[in-house]
């Protein structure tokens, strides 16, 4: 694996590889699938160019809620959890969204579409003004909103049209968020799902198979003077609880209650306990409940076929708004994604992909769109069909990479 420090160092990569006939792919933190990341040429990581470069509050530039932007441009190979941080300490800034957790890079992120959960955000991609990148014949790219197309065609990268050196973001001052989990039952909440997605900052759920519950998450933005009460509220809270736990599982079955109010930055902490695989698929918004509805009969239809079906695994699902860039599974459409979480120590829910699979009936029954970075049982062609914009990609990328050098094998089968 190669490590560039700078730019120059990584044109002369790129130059060699081209005088060799190399192949070329650029690893970020590796949290994608494998099928994306892997190659048999060069593989270099941007994990020493992590200067943020320019902070720049934008004069007149404010979020429909208010916020003042600012635009950041940074290293591609920052990762996000220092990004974070150093933004918020420094500047006072943070990105509008980000996904679970802050381990992945800046250039890897954007890479795959990557998302939160909020029904006015859209993928982090989406915020991304500008980029540069180092092509295969070793020039160098910049991509600016002055040129919307290649903006959209670049945003959802796939790291296939060269190595992204530096991305500009468009971001927001930092504010405070006070995020509650509850157990609820399912069909409660997809029965109020306009109203909590109008009234939360970020709104998502689990749902657990074979019962009638879920997990919510919501949260709301809150004036940071009050963190000092919010922390009172949750050490009473724990203690209530700790008393009161039976009954409060007699109430929610899989539910708890938590409640804690931080910084933006330090919000997106997800703490993974397990290993776990996760195929996640974007439907329409406006199917989404019938979608549920099907899936959650064929599981329990399942239940008593002759070699019953017991579905073991967790069901998180989010919601996005629809954005341009092409190859974002929110291409022109408010979505709902429903990621399935296969907890490793769980191996058998692996075989039960063959026997069972609600991804398939996503995708040909309900239009869903496959997320780049995560588990996949297609091939890179058959996932291009799900994205309207994937010919207008491909032809883009052939422009900037016409000799094939950032594919890899898995998607040499789509360009
Ligand atoms: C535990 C876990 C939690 C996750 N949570 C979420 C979530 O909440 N929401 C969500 O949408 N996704 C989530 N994901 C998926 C993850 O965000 C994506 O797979 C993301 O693309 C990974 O970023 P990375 O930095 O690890 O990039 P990598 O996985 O290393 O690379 C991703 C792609 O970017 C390319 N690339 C990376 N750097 C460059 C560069 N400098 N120039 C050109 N190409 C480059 C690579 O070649 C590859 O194609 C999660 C994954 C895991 C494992």
């Amino acid at each position: 694996m190669l490590a560039p420090a700078n730019k120059e160092e990584v044109i002369r990569i790129v130059k060699k590889a081209g005088g060799e006939g190399q192949k070329v792919r650029i690893i970020g933190s590796g949290h994608s699938d494998d099928s994306i990341l892997t190659t048999s040429g060069y593989l270099v990581s941007l994990h020493k160019m992590k200067e943020i470069i320019s902070v720049t509050k934008v004069d007149g530039c404010f979020t429909p809620e208010g916020d003042q932007c600012y635009d950041v441009t940074v290293q591609a190979g920052k990762y996000l959890k220092e990004f974070f941080e150093e933004l918020a300490e420094k500047y006072d800034v943070c990105l509008p969204i980000a996904g679970d957790i802050n381990e992945q890079s800046v250039a890897g992120i954007i890479a795959t579409g990557s998302h939160g959960s909020g029904g006015r955000f859209p993928s982090i991609s989406n915020y991304v003004i500008g980029l540069e990148i180092v092509k295969a014949d070793g020039e160098i790219l910049k991509v600016t909103q002055e040129d919307p197309k290649l903006l959209d065609a670049v945003r959802v990268h796939l790291g296939v049209f060269g190595v992204v050196t530096e991305v500009t973001l468009r971001c927001v001052q930092n504010y405070h968020i006070r995020k509650i989990r509850r157990g609820r039952v399912m069909d409660e909440v997809l029965g109020e799902l306009e109203t909590k997605l109008k009234d939360n900052e970020h709104f998502e759920f689990f749902y657990f198979p074979h019962t009638d519950k879920c997990q919510t998450v919501s949260s709301h933005r809150y004036v940071s003077s009050d963190k000092q009460l919010d922390q009172i509220t949750l050490e009473t809270l724990r203690v209530i609880n700790t008393y009161f736990d039976l009954i409060r599982h007699q109430n929610y079955n899989f539910g708890y209650f938590i409640l804690f109010t931080k910084p933006t930055h330090r919000y997106y902490m997800y703490l993974c306990l397990m290993w776990f695989s996760e195929i996640e698929i974007a439907i329409p918004y406006e199917r989404c409940k019938e979608a549920f509805q099907e899936i959650k009969d064929l599981i329990e239809e399942a239940r008593n076929w002759q070699e019953p079906y017991m579905c073991n695994q967790i069901i998180e699902v989010r919601f996005s708004r629809g954005e341009t860039s092409y190859l974002s599974p929110l291409y022109l459409q408010n979505s709902v994604f429903w990621g399935e979480l296969y907890y490793l120590l769980f191996f058998l829910s692996k075989r039960n992909i063959s026997v069972f699979s609600p991804p398939d009936i996503l995708i040909d029954k309900y239009g869903g769109r496959p997320h780049w970075g995560k588990q996949t049982y297609m091939s890179a062609r058959q996932r291009g069909r799900c994205f309207p914009k994937f010919t207008d990609f491909v032809e883009e990328r052939l422009k900037h990479d016409p000799t094939g050098m950032f594919v890899n094998s898995y998607l040499a089968d789509a360009f």
